[in-house]
């Protein structure tokens, strides 16, 4: 009986401490699944514990939210430049594939160069003006740890590497431009993860603030 008394109490703290919630899950005769927290016949009941230290606000989407070790160097030649969207900007960089990317204003036929390793597996290249693709001609570099950086808005016909092709950091790859849904001539660098739910972008860091120093970095 003390026995039982006591795991009850042991039981009752660790159940504050965590903030445990049951939940129910049902599905309705349209195959509508619902959660509720109180219990229905059929429901399929579970629990939520979240623990108080961790109450940040999390991304609306399951994505892997952890800053990468890499820092990159800036995807272009001279400058310096001005950042006119970061991470989650409210303008266009609101959805799961842009979330993290950033622009950059350049003026058109700014040389742009790979920012980290990897193996070029699709570039677009016609693309004159906003043209069909909102993306505007473009190249997507496969890194070695499976992320992939993707380079947008570039100038038609600059495209200078082709699928299957490895680049190293600072290889030319293009210049940039202002194709596809683009309001003024810039670069849109985004970093991204294949997941079940398709291509989601992840947050990156450049290796310098952007806007203080034209990129020497390189030596070019
Ligand atoms: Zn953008």
């Amino acid at each position: 009986m003390l026995l039982r008394l006591l795991l009850s109490c042991v039981l009752v703290s660790v159940a504050i401490s965590t903030q445990a919630m049951t939940l129910y899950k049902s599905t309705d005769a349209n195959g509508v699944v619902f959660f509720s927290d109180r219990q229905t016949p059929g429901a399929q009941a579970f629990v939520i514990q979240e623990r108080r230290v961790e109450r940040v606000r999390r991304p609306v989407l399951d994505v892997p939210t952890t800053k990468q070790a890499y820092r990159y160097p800036f995807p272009w030649r001279g400058g310096p430049f001005r950042l006119t969207q970061g991470p989650n900007g409210s303008f266009s960089h609101t959805d799961a594939k842009s979330r993290y990317a950033m622009d950059i204003a350049m003026p058109e036929g700014t040389p742009v160069i790979a920012a980290r390793a990897g193996v070029v597996v699709k570039i677009g290249n016609d693309q004159l003006g906003r043209g069909p693709d909102p993306s505007g001609n473009f190249v997507r570099v496969q890194h070695d740890d499976g992320t992939q950086g993707v380079y947008l808005h570039l100038k038609q016909g600059s495209v200078s590497v082709r699928a299957g092709q490895r680049v190293a950091v600072g290889s030319p790859l293009a210049l940039s431009g202002n194709t596809g849904n683009s309001s003024g001539p810039h670069l849109h660098f985004v970093v991204q993860r294949a997941t079940e739910a398709g291509l989601v972008s992840i947050p990156y860091e450049f290796n310098l603030p952007v806007g203080t120093l034209p990129n020497f970095a390189l030596g070019k």
